[in-house]
Order: structure tokens, then C-alpha cells, then sequence
């Protein structure tokens, strides 16, 4: 799977340009819930906070979904579960991969102090803004939508 496409990632974390791996397996639970037992893994180039020049980084994440159609059923999953909502029998593949992706982003990238172009003096005038985590970058995104 490309990852050009994904805009909201892009909007957090810039542009990328490899491939998303993604496993999927569907089944049905004991209680007769829809789930998707799923894993993915991307290389992604993350920007470095303090320097903010691009990272080559791994990201993996496995997740379990659930598949609800309403809200109301999302409050009643197990907390194993994310919800996953689906519409009119219509799973949205792209975006469901692209939360999990936006959400196995780590908090926070650095170079290794030798190989920033910001060395930490540089650092203590203030000048880098706190990391900013992806579930907030993520329920940002969704408000908006
Ligand atoms: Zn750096």
C-alpha cells in the first residue's frame, strides 16, 4: 500500500514516499462480533524535532478492530477492541490503515545527539516546541473532518 496517498499522515508528519505492509485477518469473535485482527509495518521518514530534518524510520503495530455500526455499539466493545465504524456494510480500508498508522507513530524522533544538526546548546534557548503526541495529532485531525 502507498503512502503518497495518505493526506492526513502527510498533514502530521509530511509527505512520504515508501509502502505500508499491512496484514489483515477478518473473523468473527465469540460474542458474534466482527473483528480484524491486523499488523502493519511502514518506513517512514519522520521529521526530527529538533532539527526537523527527515528520519528513516521503522514503524510496526498490531491492533485489534472491532467492527461497529453505530457509536453506541462502539461503547459496548471489550477494551481490547478499537472501534472501527462501518457504514452502510462499507469498510474504509485506507482510512482504517492510515489511523493505525498515524496512531504506531512513536512520540517523539531525534538524531543522536552527533548526528543533529541542533546540538543541545542550541536547544536550551528555547527554540524546539514540546512533542506533540499522535492521539492528538489523530483527534485533531478527526474534529476537523
Ligand atoms: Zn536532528
Amino acid at each position: 500500500m502507498p503512502l503518497d496517498g495518505f493526506a492526513r499522515l502527510a498533514e502530521a508528519v509530511g509527505s512520504q514516499s515508501g509502502d505500508c505492509r499491512v496484514w489483515l485477518d477478518f473473523g468473527i469473535d465469540t460474542q458474534g462480533r466482527r473483528q480484524i485482527r491486523g499488523h502493519l509495518e511502514a518506513s517512514l521518514q519522520l521529521p526530527c524535532r529538533r532539527c526537523l530534518s527527515r528520519i528513516d524510520t521503522s514503524v510496526e503495530s498490531e491492533f485489534l478492530l472491532g467492527m461497529v455500526s453505530s457509536d453506541a455499539l462502539a461503547a459496548e466493545l471489550p477494551s481490547t477492541h478499537e472501534p472501527v465504524l462501518v457504514e452502510d456494510e462499507q469498510l474504509n480500508l485506507l482510512a482504517m490503515v492510515e489511523d493505525e498508522l498515524i496512531l504506531s507513530l512513536p512520540q517523539v524522533v531525534y538524531h543522536d545527539e552527533a548526528d543533529c544538526n541542533v546540538s543541545r546548546d542550541q536547544l536550551t534557548s528555547g527554540a524546539a516546541a514540546p512533542p506533540e503526541s499522535p492521539f492528538e495529532v489523530l483527534k485533531r485531525l478527526k474534529d476537523k473532518s
